[in-house]
């Protein structure tokens, strides 16, 4: 069986209750959802509740984070995998380079990254796990080693039937929130070679199997060519899960 598509908004930190119980409204009433096409919200943690009572079942709902601690402790600020899990979340999104650049901060690594998605996966929840090389490394041709760097502490942190939960959300952070997309060709050839390399690495039947989403700057469009690719199987999507406009995406899929 092929590769179920899958469309995931990241909503980052925008909206009031009452803007976002409008988002919810609007795709609500946005049409039905193809059938080949699982369709998630990660939504701020803070309107979890909120979403999950009111979106029409057939939309997955998400965090954008979890912590890397498996269960409750001292651990202030951190919403826990557990508990993600426990109000009845689907996903959570791990590693967002807006993360992993720390805001100005000093960000999460990805040994961080691979060891909070084993946490997760161990809780019971999926994970998007988002690489991606800044615009100086793509320049520099050095995309394909950048991704394998950021996926190898993730092969090495879990197991084989792990990858069940995993989508991979290939971002070029040159791409996200700029308005800048890679083109249809170039981002077949990264997720191309994103998997070639779990082949290589995982096992050629994780390869078949793992979901490859697009992240940066997908909008209704540019979503249409850009799924139309064998091995681009979804996207995550930023700007444009703010609005209408997310569906485009959604109907885009082939
Ligand atoms: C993202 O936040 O993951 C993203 C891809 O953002 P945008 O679609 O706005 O580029």
């Amino acid at each position: 069986m092929g590769r179920r598509y899958l469309i995931a908004g990241n909503w980052k930190c925008n909206g009031t209750l009452a803007e976002n119980e409008e988002r919810i409204k609007v795709f609500n009433e946005a049409g039905a959802i193809p059938e080949n096409v699982d369709v998630a919200l990660c939504v701020p943690s803070i309107h979890i509740p909120m979403v999950l009572s009111k979106v029409r079942k057939e939309i997955t709902v998400g965090a954008q984070d979890c912590g890397s601690n498996d269960g409750n402790g001292a651990y202030t600020g951190e919403v826990g995998a557990h508990q993600i899990k426990d109000i009845g979340c689907t996903w959570v999104i791990i590693g967002h380079s807006e993360r992993r650049e720390g805001f100005g901060m000093a960000g999460e690594p990805v040994e961080l990254c691979a060891e909070k998605t084993k946490v997760a996966i161990k809780n019971g929840l999926k994970v998007m796990f988002c690489i991606g090389e800044k615009k100086e490394e793509r320049e520099s041709g050095v995309t394909m080693e950048v991704c394998a760097k950021q996926m190898a502490p993730l092969a090495k942190a879990i197991e084989a039937k792990d990858w069940e939960s995993i989508a991979i959300a290939y971002e070029p952070v040159w791409a996200i929130g700029t308005g800048l997309t890679a083109t249809p060709e170039m981002a077949q050839e990264t997720h191309k070679s994103i998997r070639t390399w779990v082949s290589e690495n995982v096992s050629p039947e994780v390869a078949e199997a793992v979901r490859i989403q697009y992240g940066g700057s997908m909008k209704g469009a540019n979503a249409k060519e850009l799924l139309a690719q064998p091995d681009i199987d979804g996207g995550l999507i930023g700007g444009a899960s703010l609005k209408a406009d997310f569906f485009n995406v959604v109907n885009g899929i082939p």
